[in-house]
């Protein structure tokens, strides 16, 4: 009987999912996600970590802008990227 439930809510949300929910493409992976997935990682970070990682993707993708949006999983590792080689030289401009 749950499992019954839970498969109408399922199926609710993927028809849902086709009516007008924006998509997006991630510009680092080039995978769709819906568009609230990839600005959700940004706008959820840490103005000092958010910088650092914006930098850190621009070094790979020089014409990437943070509103372009980022999936949660190439947001996550180049954040890792810039803490863990402590932020290779970038200039500031
Ligand atoms: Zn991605």
């Amino acid at each position: 009987m749950y499992m019954t439930a839970k498969a109408a809510t399922f199926e609710q949300a993927e028809e849902q999912s086709w009516i007008p929910l924006p998509e997006g493409i991630c510009p680092l992976c080039s995978q769709v996600f819906a568009l609230e997935l990839l600005h959700k990682p940004i706008a959820s970070e840490n103005t000092k970590s958010r910088d650092r990682t914006v930098q850190v993707i621009q070094v790979y993708h020089p014409h990437w802008l943070e509103e372009h949006g980022a999936c949660t999983r190439c947001w996550e590792s180049y954040r890792e990227a810039g803490w863990t080689r402590g932020l290779i030289k970038i200039n500031r401009r």
